[in-house]
């Protein structure tokens, strides 16, 4: 082991960023006072600034050992795509080589898009599209196996400028928002405020396991999770991993993680042990909803990367082992001006904060409203195993408030005015040397989808290798929305106050429903939502058709966040996208049980046969057991290959399906379905075989044995 280095944090933070405090020191005084200006205002970026910039850049990016610069862009195929040019020019009459970078290349960039998913905004043969540089997300040096690279962040269009990204609907419908945000600030009184942006922090969860080990899983190294396991006598029911001590070789890949992020200026600040053994989490503080979108992109780039490098391997997808706990990811959203204003912070006494009071009032109505729109943004392939399926809590939305802000709503509710605020009292430990500390008024609540966490709301549905983009979008534009919504009215109210109070009241009224502050995984629950007429919307692909609702095309339109084209290549793509995934993991099914679990078990059969004709003909011993064990094992295998030979049969009419929407659905019902059945033959032989025989590394040797 290489021996430990120390070092200061605060030397290497931010390090290879092109940020701030980098541009301040090069760039003349007169383009960074007007990058400042175009960062801060949202202002185009004029053709000589961006010459001088990008020539800086470049300078920068050179001495930290960049060859290549690459625009840095999201697709909607979930991860982030980059295509590197050096910065070489054509060699002179010398032979030599002038390394060059222009404002042109810093601010476009022209890759092929016809191999990236447009849900049929584009045909193939109009394969342009444009990268565009997002100079409110700084530009960085990544540097790795492949030499060092100056990143640029952009946002991905089509040539007839429709996004193609996550990026470009979230910066849209972060403008939509911090508009709506101003003119509500407005009605209060507020005239120093000039943007509110959304801030976001995504906790991060993900599992750890040994490389070698998953490089014998075909599952794990095709599809991200195991499609066969038997659980092992232990699983998570001791609750002892949770923030249990870090082991060694798990603490030193968390401390190469650290390193390499904060030298990204990514703030990584949280780490611990999660739920299922050999899961993690990892949480950056929070920071403005673009910036935090591409940081979490980082943070699962990172995460796989160093763990390549210490012979672990990371596995984001949701649900890598039936039996544990899955991963998702927390989106913690705020919405903040830009002189530190949180709208979401209620003050020790919420009932007199009425500025607050009508700001949840509107959260209320959004989620209330667009349940079905936030369920679809968090859904993904992986994310249908966390959300409403077997082993997974309701995919119901709800939204917890706490003992303090639902004592207020029902003192609106009942009486049109809230008078008190119930207060934290103190917390005596009844040890002497231990501080008495005041108690929160609202406990925590973990099984809420949408839980105000004291100056923000935590969305707990995202799945945990999907982007936050889309979560985000679509709480910004909803909110954007009821914003607009109220400050239409109120701005024409004769008496603001009396308006105000009756707004309020009507809005909490009319949505309480949403309101949930008990336990989200009852069954008791589902019951109850129904009853209050809640959605509960069970998988991806039921998920999908929110997107096109009229509700949603109105919404999305009136604030120039997605046409009604793109949300319909946006249905398309992830239907496209669904039965694809099940499609793979259909057929690395197929191929582990043909090529590897049928194969061993036959020759473990065969064996157990040897074995029994052996000791027969030796002695008149009692070969039962043996007897017992090989009729099981073979009639086991005979339901493995019905099963094996039924899902053969589904995946091949699958994949004569030609129209997207009716694909994904019967991968859904169909496939799907026969992979289940295919699956549990498989797992109760693992259960008999002997260890030896069995060809794969099982559950407790991935999760125990890291
Ligand atoms: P927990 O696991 O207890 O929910 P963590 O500390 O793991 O809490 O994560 C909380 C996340 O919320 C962090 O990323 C933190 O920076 C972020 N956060 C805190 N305050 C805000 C806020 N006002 N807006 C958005 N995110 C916030
Ligand atoms: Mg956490």
């Amino acid at each position: 082991m290489k021996e430990q280095e120390y070092f200061n944090v605060a030397d290497i933070f931010g390090e290879n960023v092109f940020n701030d405090s980098v541009m301040r020191e090069r760039l003349p005084k007169k383009t960074y006072q007007k990058m400042k200006e175009v960062i801060s205002q949202g202002r185009e970026l004029d053709p000589e600034t961006a010459d001088v910039v990008a020539h800086e850049m470049k300078e920068w990016a050179i001495e930290k050992g960049a060859t290549h610069y690459t625009h840095w862009f999201q697709p909607l195929t979930g991860v982030t795509a980059e295509k590197h040019d050096s910065f070489i020019t054509a060699p002179m009459s010398n032979g030599k080589v002038l390394m060059s970078f222009s404002g042109k290349e810093l601010i476009k960039g022209e890759p092929d898009a016809s191999s990236f998913p447009s849900g049929g905004l584009r045909a193939t043969f109009e394969a342009r599209g444009y990268t565009a540089w997002d100079c409110t997300s700084p530009a960085f040096v990544r540097q790795d196996a492949a030499g060092a690279t100056l990143c640029i962040p952009t946002a991905f269009c089509s040539y007839t400028g429709e996004a193609l990204d996550q990026k470009t609907p979230l910066l849209r419908s972060m403008e939509a928002v911090s508009k709506q945000s101003v003119r509500l600030l407005r009605l209060f009184g507020n005239t120093t405020s000039q943007r509110v942006m959304p801030s976001v922090g995504a906790e991060q969860e993900y599992f750890i396991v040994d490389r070698a080990k998953y490089l014998q899983r075909k599952d794990l190294v095709y599809t991200g999770r195991t499609l066969f396991g038997a659980m092992p006598p232990k699983g998570q029911e001791m609750d002892d991993h949770y923030f249990g001590a870090i082991r060694e070789r798990i603490a030193a890949y968390m401390r190469d993680v650290n390193i390499e992020l904060w030298k990204l200026g990514v703030s990584s600040k949280t780490q611990h042990n999660e739920v299922a053994p050999a899961q993690h989490e990892l949480a950056p503080i929070y920071a403005e909803a673009n910036v935090a979108v591409d940081h979490n992109q980082l943070i699962m780039e990172t995460l796989k990367k160093v763990a390549g490098r210490n012979g672990l391997q990371c596995l984001l997808h949701e649900k890598p082992f039936a039996g544990v706990n899955g991963s998702g990811k927390h989106n913690n959203w705020s919405l903040v001006t830009d002189d530190g204003i949180n709208l979401l912070e209620p003050g020790k006494t919420p009932h007199d904060n009425i500025q607050f009071l009508l700001v949840l009032a509107c959260i209320l109505r959004a989620v209330d409203e667009h349940a079905d729109l936030l369920r679809e943004s968090a859904a993904d392939v992986g994310n249908d195993h966390r959300l409403g399926a077997n082993e997974a809590p309701p995919a119901i939305i709800s939204v917890y408030l706490g003992e303090q802000l639902q004592d207020v709503l029902t003192q609106l509710i009942d009486t049109g005015a809230a008078t008190h605020s119930i207060s934290g009292v103190k917390l005596e430990t009844g040890v002497k040397t231990l501080p008495d500390f005041m108690k929160d008024a609202t406990d925590r609540n973990r099984t809420s989808p949408f839980a105000f966490t004291g100056n923000k709301f935590e969305f707990r549905m995202v799945g945990s290798q999907d982007s936050v983009g889309e979560p985000n979008i679509v709480l910004n534009t909803i909110v954007a929305e009821a914003f607009a919504d109220v400050c239409d009215i109120l701005e024409k109210a004769e008496d603001f106050d009396l308006a105000v109070h009756d707004l309020i009241k009507q809005l909490v009224t009319d949505h309480q429903r949403i309101v949930f502050n008990g336990n989200g995984y009852s069954d008791a629950w589902v019951e109850e939502a129904e009853r209050r007429g809640l959605p509960n919307i069970k998988s991806m692909v039921e998920a999908i058709p929110a997107l096109t609702t009229d509700k949603s095309i109105a919404l999305f339109e009136r604030f120039g966040v997605f046409t009604k084209a793109e949300l319909e290549s946006r249905a398309e793509v992830e239907y496209e996208l669904y039965a694809k995934e099940i499609n793979i993991e259909a057929k690395t099914m197929i191929d582990i049980a043909g090529k590897q679990i049928i194969p061993a078990v036959i020759k473990y059969a065969t064996e157990l046969g040897t074995s029994i004709n052996t000791i027969k003909a030796a002695c008149d011993a009692d070969v039962s057991v043996q007897t017992e064990l090989l009729v099981e094992v073979s009639d086991l295998l005979a339901d493995t290959k019905v099963a094996l030979a039924k899902l053969q049969e589904v995946v091949a009419e699958g994949l004569t399906m030609e129209e997207n929407e009716s694909r994904a659905k019967f991968y859904h019902d169909e496939v799907f379905k026969a992979m289940e059945e295919l699956r549990a033959p498989v797992d109760t032989l693992e259960m008999l075989v002997d260890k030896e025989a069995w060809p794969m590394p099982s559950y407790g040797d991935l999760i125990f044995e890291v």
